[in-house]
C-alpha cells in the first residue's frame, strides 16, 4: 500500500486543505462560526464554495451533491454537475455559496410519518459545516441537514446536532461551577461495526438474503461457532484483501478505521474506528457501511449488515462507545487514578446513571427494530432490560458515598504475567462484562444494544439529550446553593441512592436477572411493537420539546415511521418466506421424493421388498413434512392478507408480531426439519454450511 499518512484524508476538504485554499480571513470566519454555531454570511460561503469546487475539480470531480440522512436510516444524495452555460454557448464549472448552503430535493418520497403530504413536496437541505465535505464517485459530497418547506425536521442529523448543542450548554454550566470553564463540550463516539461476508454467487441464489438481508430458513450445518475458533482467528486471504481495500478507501475519506478482526460466528467480522465527535462519527459510520458493501462487491462478496443473518450463530451489533469531553480533548468521564476524590467525574457519573434510569424506555426505543429483536434478550447480545455496569471499584466508591463512609482505594494493581521479559502493566479498574447493555469501560460508556444496520444517530440523540437534561437539573440546583461544594456532594449522594437500581454488575443472560430486574422495577420491553409506543410517554415528549430536539408532531411522526417500518419489514419477510417455500423448498422436496418413488417402483418391479427401506421411509417423511409445510404456508398467506383489515400503526405492528412473525417461526421449524433430508443436488439455494464456510 502507498504512503498511508499521505493517503489519509486525500478526498476530504479538511482543516489542512482549508488552511491552504482559503484566504485567512475566510478561514477564521469559518472557524468562528463553528464555535458560536452562527450562520455563515453568503459572501464567505461564496469564497468557501469556490475553493471547494477548485479543489474538487483538481481531484477529478464533475458533480456535487447535498449528502443527507433521511429517516430511511441510510443516506441519500441527488447529484448535480458543476456545469454552467456561458453566453457564447460553452460551459464553465461553477459552484456558488448558495448552492453550498442550501439545496432543494423533493421531500415527498422520503418517510415523514404523515408530516408531509405528497403534494407538499418541497424540502430543503442545509450545509452542516461541522462535518467536512468529501469526494465520492467523482462527486463533491456536502454533509447536510434535511427539513421540509414548513421547517419540520425530516432527517437524523438535525436532531443529533441539536442534542449535541443541548449537552454542550448543560455541561459547560457544570464545568463553570467547578471553576474549569471551557469554550465547547462535545460528545465523542467510537462505533464498533460488526458484519458478515458471504460469497456473492451464493447470495444471489437466496431470495431471503436478496429481499430481506437475512436467511428466513436453513438448517444448522454440523459445525457452527461452538469451537470458538473464528473469534480473532487468522483472516482468510479473500477477506484480508477486502479488509485492506476497505481500510484504504476509508482512510482516503478521513475515516479513522483502526481495528479489523474476525468475530465469534463463522463469516463474521468487525471494524472499529478511532473515536471522534458524535456528528462526524455518525457520518463516518454511514460511509463505513456503504463502503463495506461496495468493496465487498469488488471481491465477489456480499456484506450483510443485518442484525441476524443466520439463526443458530451470533448476530451483529454495533457497540456505541460514548463519552463527553472538552474541545481541547479533556475527557470528562476519565475517573483518574483516584476516582473517589474526583468530584467532577462523580457528578457526571451520577447524572448519567440518573439519565439511564429515568429514560430506560427511550434508550430501548432507540435500538428497537425488527432485525434487532432477534438479538436483544437472546443471550448473544445484551438483554432487552436496560441497566448499567460500573465494575467493582466504582460500585464500591458509590456504595461508600451512599453510606457516608470513607472509601479506601487498594491502589493501582500491577499485572505480573510471568517471565522477566514481559513488561508489567497496570490492570484496568474495570473488567469486561459482555452481557451489560451500558457498560463503563474505563473512560467511556459502551452502549451495546445497537443493531449492526442502525444509524447511530438515534441512540446518540437520546444519550446526549437525557444526559443534558440531568446536567441541567444539577446545574439549576448547584447554582442556587450558597455552599456549592456541600450541595454537589449531597446531590451525588441523593442521586446514587435514588437510582442505584439501574446498576447491575452481574450476568445479564440469566433468568435470575430477569426476575431481579422486575423486582427492581426495571422495564423489560421485549419486542419492537412493545417498545416504540413508549416514545410518546408524557415525560419523553416533555424532554424532547424542552430541549428543542423534536416538536410533539415530529415525535408522533417518528413513532409512526418506526411502527410502519416494523410492519413493512415483517410483511416483506412473510411474503418472501412463502415464496421461498413455494418456489424453492417444496419443488426441491418434490423432485427428491419423485426420484425416491421411482427407485421404489424399480425395486418393486425387480421383486424386492421395499418395506422399511431408506427410500420408502424417506419419501414418507418428505411427503408428510411437505404437506404440513404447504398447509402452514396457506395459514401464513391468510394472515398476510388479513393484515389489510387492521387499522392504526401500533395495532398493525402488533398484528404482524403476533400473527405473521409467529407463523414464520412455525414454518421455519418445519422447513429446517425437511431441508436436511434433501440432497444438495435438488436444492436451488446454498445451505447454511455453504454460506458460512464457503469463503476462502
Ligand atoms: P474494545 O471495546 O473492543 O476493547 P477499545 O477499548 O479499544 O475496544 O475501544 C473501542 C472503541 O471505543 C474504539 O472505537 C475507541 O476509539 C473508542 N473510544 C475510546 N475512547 C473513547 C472516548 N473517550 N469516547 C468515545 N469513544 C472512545
Ligand atoms: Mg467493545
Amino acid at each position: 500500500m502507498s504512503n498511508v499518512p499521505k493517503l489519509f484524508g486525500d478526498l476530504v476538504f479538511n482543516e489542512t486543505v482549508m488552511k491552504e485554499k482559503l484566504p485567512t480571513a475566510t478561514y477564521k470566519a469559518y472557524k468562528a462560526a463553528l464555535l458560536t454555531g452562527k450562520n455563515l454570511d453568503l459572501p464567505i460561503a461564496n469564497v468557501i464554495a469556490n475553493a471547494m469546487k477548485d479543489w474538487a475539480l483538481e481531484k477529478g470531480a464533475t458533480h456535487f451533491t447535498h449528502w443527507f440522512q433521511p429517516m430511511t436510516g441510510i443516506t441519500a444524495e441527488k447529484h448535480e454537475s458543476f456545469i454552467t452555460p456561458t453566453a457564447d454557448g460553452r460551459i464553465i464549472m461553477d459552484f456558488s455559496g448558495k448552492e453550498l448552503i442550501q439545496g432543494e430535493p423533493d421531500a415527498s418520497s422520503f418517510p415523514s410519518g404523515g408530516l408531509r403530504a405528497t403534494f407538499e413536496a418541497r424540502g430543503y437541505t442545509a450545509w452542516d459545516p461541522t462535518s467536512y465535505a468529501f469526494i465520492k464517485d467523482n462527486t463533491l459530497c456536502i454533509p447536510t441537514a434535511f427539513c421540509s418547506y414548513t421547517g419540520e425536521v425530516l432527517d437524523k442529523k438535525t436532531p443529533l446536532l441539536r442534542s449535541m448543542s443541548a449537552i454542550d450548554v448543560a455541561a459547560r454550566r457544570i464545568l463553570d461551577l467547578f471553576g474549569t470553564p471551557t469554550e465547547k463540550v462535545i460528545t465523542t463516539v467510537g462505533p464498533e461495526q460488526e458484519y458478515f461476508l458471504v460469497d456473492k454467487a451464493m447470495w444471489e441464489k437466496r431470495r431471503d438474503l436478496v429481499y430481506t438481508g437475512r436467511t428466513l430458513l436453513g438448517a444448522m450445518p454440523p459445525k457452527g461457532q461452538e469451537m470458538e475458533d473464528h473469534y480473532f482467528g487468522i483472516i482468510k486471504p479473500r477477506v484480508m484483501a477486502f479488509m485492506q481495500e476497505l481500510d484504504e478507501e476509508l482512510w482516503k475519506l478521513g475515516v479513522l478505521a483502526k481495528t479489523e478482526h474476525n468475530e465469534v460466528a463463522p463469516a463474521q467480522h468487525e471494524l472499529a474506528p478511532i473515536f471522534t465527535s458524535t456528528n462526524i462519527a455518525t457520518d463516518h459510520n454511514h460511509l463505513t457501511m456503504e463502503f463495506m458493501k461496495r468493496v465487498a462487491a469488488k471481491h465477489n462478496l456480499v456484506c450483510l449488515l443485518h442484525e441476524k443473518p443466520f439463526a443458530g450463530v451470533n448476530g451483529s451489533g454495533k457497540h456505541n462507545n460514548w463519552s463527553i469531553g472538552t474541545a481541547e480533548g479533556d475527557n470528562l468521564l476519565n475517573p483518574g487514578s483516584e476516582p473517589h476524590k474526583n468530584t467532577r467525574f462523580l457528578l457526571f457519573l451520577a447524572a448519567i446513571l440518573k439519565a439511564v434510569d429515568e429514560y430506560q424506555d427511550l434508550l430501548r426505543v432507540s435500538v428497537a427494530s425488527a432485525g434487532n429483536d432477534h438479538r436483544l434478550g437472546a443471550n448473544e447480545a445484551p438483554p432487552a432490560i436496560v441497566s448499567a455496569f460500573l465494575g467493582s471499584e466504582l460500585t464500591a466508591i458509590l456504595e461508600a458515598i451512599e453510606k457516608g463512609e470513607e472509601y479506601n482505594s487498594d491502589g493501582e494493581k500491577l499485572m505480573q504475567i510471568g517471565g522477566n521479559v514481559i513488561p508489567l502493566f497496570a490492570q484496568d479498574t474495570t473488567d469486561r462484562n459482555r452481557t451489560s447493555p451500558f457498560a463503563f469501560t474505563g473512560n467511556k460508556f459502551e452502549f451495546r444494544m445497537l443493531g449492526s444496520a442502525f444509524s447511530i444517530s438515534g441512540p446518540n440523540i437520546v444519550l446526549n439529550t437525557i444526559v443534558a437534561e440531568e446536567l441541567e437539573q444539577f446545574a439549576d440546583i448547584i447554582e442556587k446553593a450558597a455552599d456549592k461544594e456541600t450541595a454537589i456532594k449531597a446531590l451525588i449522594k441523593e442521586t446514587i441512592t435514588a437510582h442505584k437500581r439501574i446498576i447491575f454488575n452481574g450476568d445479564g443472560y440469566t433468568d435470575a436477572w430477569v426476575e431481579e430486574a422486575k423486582m427492581r422495577g426495571l422495564l423489560n420491553l421485549k419486542s419492537t411493537p412493545e417498545a416504540i409506543p413508549c416514545m410518546l410517554a408524557k415525560k419523553n415528549i416533555e424532554l424532547f420539546t424542552k430541549h428543542s430536539i423534536f416538536t410533539e408532531a415530529e415525535i408522533h411522526a417518528r413513532t409512526e415511521i418506526l411502527l410502519e417500518n416494523y410492519a413493512k419489514t415483517i410483511r416483506i419477510e412473510g411474503l418472501c418466506l412463502a415464496e421461498m417455500i413455494a418456489k424453492d423448498l417444496l419443488p426441491s422436496a418434490s423432485a427428491a421424493a419423485s426420484d425416491l418413488a421411482a427407485t421404489i417402483a424399480n425395486k418393486k418391479m425387480a421383486g424386492l421388498d421395499v418395506e422399511g427401506t431408506y427410500e420408502l421411509e424417506t419419501v414418507k417423511k418428505i411427503t408428510a413434512l411437505s404437506t404440513a409445510l404447504c398447509q402452514k404456508v396457506a395459514g401464513l398467506e391468510k394472515a398476510l392478507s388479513e393484515a389489510a383489515t387492521v387499522e392504526g400503526g401500533e395495532e398493525l405492528a402488533n398484528y404482524y408480531h403476533e400473527n405473521v412473525f409467529s407463523a414464520m417461526l412455525d414454518i421455519r421449524a418445519a422447513a429446517d426439519e425437511l431441508e436436511p433430508m434433501i440432497s444438495e443436488k435438488y436444492l436451488t439455494y446454498p445451505t447454511y454450511g455453504q454460506l458460512l464456510f464457503g469463503v476462502n
